[in-house]
């Protein structure tokens, strides 16, 4: 057996053994009095009665050694700003924003929405949140006001931080007016927002007791040092919305000790990226890798983390390379869409530079295909590596596990279960394991491994229902189709549910298809995910209006409303790709619309089953709306 074999089998033959001794990664200030809790199935409880704090460790334990090593480099191609910060600089930082916090009447327990690009200075709020017990939910700076408000109104937060604005490819968008179109719509809006200026957007009238300048309370801090608030392992840390099967987003939530500790393991089994070695993470920190792999995760292991706000391509598409070679980078981390927006330009970008210190590329967040992973072995002859998670698991689930003794790499599979993870792939009707190179549901055996989800926010049942809820026998499903080959590689072939993933950006369909039909015009509306080049996937629109029109230009002016509707309401990277108006859908007898079957005639394919088709003619306008062409797009 190999030493991955090894290690996998006893981390779920003997669960408690193997996480104490893991668990030994990390400071507590209390050590755990149980490991694993498994008295309340599909709920689990890891490192129980133990207190420890993710600031603490993400800092506060590396001065004694590493105070002057570089902790988190954040650069900006949109600024044209790098901030360099030693261990002890973040420390420093992360204690002024963690005594703001508390000027705020911020507490342990209170919720904090952190509204923000890729800059320090939200690294600096989630670890001041984490130091003084606060949870906090960053919401991605690509989201429009309706995503900020829903998200709101499910955390009820405190305190609202944001930038003044973030920018793309030199185009500044105002964060400021989101935010208080957000409060405005909230039922529950933060009694302050702390606005972090960075000068982009000019100084928008300030609402007099709610809106706070940061950089004033940071002088008037000055360098106050604030206690770490020492939580009980189970504790939530944070939340962090990701899009389900319905309109309304599911909270995330994340405990402390748990995840720590599968970050800590995570670091060196996985990502092979030991203390005083450089991370470099191209992900947002809206999203979850950037929560495990910008933030906590290299900080936890002693590592220095490359924060990157901008585009890949600018000032050219050696941006990321050139830094590689400038920080000495040995884990790079980024998504195959990156690398397909790279793979537009000259292979030379890469091989002009110096990349000796680079060691892996990992790819993760969507199905990596084959043409881009050969194209980018070529151009970096380093080992590309393929993962597979999710914003519940918060750390791979599917890895080689370089840091362990590395696989051989297989093309367009991201590898075997990680450690902790006893994975399965099962008939979704029966329930029963598929043989080899079969297709089925990928799921998890609880109890799931730390560092993964522990509930939605306030919604237990929701919890049990969206995730453990599918079969006779309790398992976590993972909503992904999957088949494993002879070797006991698995490939991810797509989401079983109405989930569709744009440029690694996870959106739910109906999210969208609510913000169409806000659109007065529209009647009906259906929304799918089509295969597309460069983007994986990107959403199409198919509506019905309230009064049939054949012409085309009253057509195009509402299909026009409503990709500007879902753009104002839901951000840019939800925006419609291109909107067809039909005089009717397709749905089943039942009313449901066949939303497989609109996809499948959206890529020329079989519509499949359709027996329990309600109307052929339906059907009919849908395939003379795909020859028409679309009404916008
Ligand atoms: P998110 O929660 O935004 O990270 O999205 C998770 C979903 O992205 C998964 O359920 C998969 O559908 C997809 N995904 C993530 N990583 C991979 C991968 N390596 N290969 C294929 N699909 C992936």
């Amino acid at each position: 057996m190999t030493t991955y074999e090894v290690a996998h089998r006893r981390s779920i033959e003997q669960p408690e053994a193997f996480w104490a001794e893991e668990a030994k990664r990390i400071f507590w200030h209390k050590p755990p009095e149980q490991i694993l809790d498994y008295s309340n199935p599909p709920f689990r409880q890891w490192f129980v009665g133990g207190e420890t704090n993710l600031c603490y460790n993400a800092i506060d334990r590396h001065l004694p050694e590493r105070a002057n090593q570089l902790a988190l480099v954040a650069v900006s191609t949109e600024t044209n700003q790098t901030q360099e910060l030693t261990y002890a600089d973040l420390y420093r930082e992360v204690n002024a924003f963690a005594a703001a916090l508390k000027r705020l009447d911020v507490q342990r327990g209170d919720r904090v929405v952190i509204y923000m690009p890729n800059m320090a200075e939200a690294a600096f709020a989630m670890l001041a949140c984490a130091r003084i017990g606060a949870i906090h939910s960053v919401v991605f700076g690509g989201f429009a006001a309706h995503n900020l408000a829903v998200r709101i109104d499910d955390a009820q937060p405190k305190l609202l931080i944001c930038a003044d604005a973030g920018s793309r490819g030199g185009k500044v968008i105002a964060y400021k007016p989101l935010v208080d179109e957000a409060c405005a719509k909230a039922q529950t809006p933060p009694p302050h927002v702390l606005i972090v200026s960075r000068g982009l957007d000019p100084a928008e009238p300030k609402v007099p007791g709610r809106d706070v300048d940061y950089a004033q309370l940071r002088a008037e801090v000055g360098d106050a040092e604030v206690p770490v608030e020492w939580l009980e392992s189970n504790e939530p840390s944070y939340l962090l919305y990701t899009s389900g099967t319905t309109g309304k987003p599911k909270g995330v939530q994340r405990d402390v000790g748990g995840y720590a500790v599968a970050l800590a393991q995570s670091m060196e089994t996985v990502f092979d990226c030991k203390p005083g070695q450089v991370m470099f993470s191209t992900s947002d920190v809206g999203w979850a890798v950037g929560h495990s792999y910008n933030v906590y995760g290299p900080l936890i292991g002693g590592c220095t983390s490359i924060l990157y706000e901008g585009l890949p391509t600018n000032p050219d598409a050696g941006i990321w390379w050139a830094l590689c070679e400038q920080y000495g980078v040995r884990t790079m981390f980024s998504s195959p869409t990156a690398i397909r927006v790279l793979k537009k330009h000259d292979v030379d970008f890469i091989r002009r530079h110096d990349l000796s210190m680079l060691k892996y590329l990992f790819l993760a967040g969507e199905p990596l295909d084959e043409p881009t992973a050969k194209w980018i072995f070529e151009a970096l002859r380093k080992p590309i590596i393929d993962n597979y998670w999710q914003t519940e698991t918060g750390w791979p689930a599917l890895s080689v596990l370089p840091g362990l003794d590395m696989k051989p790499v297989r093309f367009g599979s991201p590898g075997f279960p990680n450690l902790g993870y006893k994975m399965k792939i099962i008939d979704e009707q029966s329930g029963v394991e598929v043989p080899a190179n079969t297709k089925g549901v990928l799921v998890i055996e609880p109890p799931l491994p730390p560092g993964c989800m522990t509930t939605i926010w306030h919604d237990d049942a929701r919890f049990i229902n969206s995730y453990f809820g599918h079969f006779k026998e309790l398992l976590y499903s993972s909503l992904d189709w999957a088949i494993k080959d002879d070797d006991g590689y698995t490939f991810i072939l797509g989401r079983t549910d109405d989930v569709i993933n744009v440029a690694g950006h996870r959106l739910g369909t109906r999210e969208i298809e609510e913000s169409v039909s806000s659109y007065n015009a529209v009647a009906e509306a259906a929304v799918i995910g089509v295969s597309d080049e460069l983007k994986g996937q990107v959403p199409v629109v198919f509506a019905t209006l309230r009064q049939n029109t054949d012409e085309p230009a009253a057509r195009s002016a509402a299909a026009d409303g409503m990709r500007k509707t879902v753009e104002q309401s839901l951000g840019a990277v939800a925006r419609p790709a291109r909107v067809y108006i039909v005089n009717a859908l397709p749905k089943t007898r039942s009313g449901k619309l066949l939303r497989r079957s609109l996809q499948a005639l959206a890529q020329g394919a079989d519509p499949g089953d359709l027996s329990t088709l309600d109307d052929p003619n339906a059907l009919e306008e849908v395939k003379r709306a795909l020859q028409r062409g679309p009404d916008v797009g």
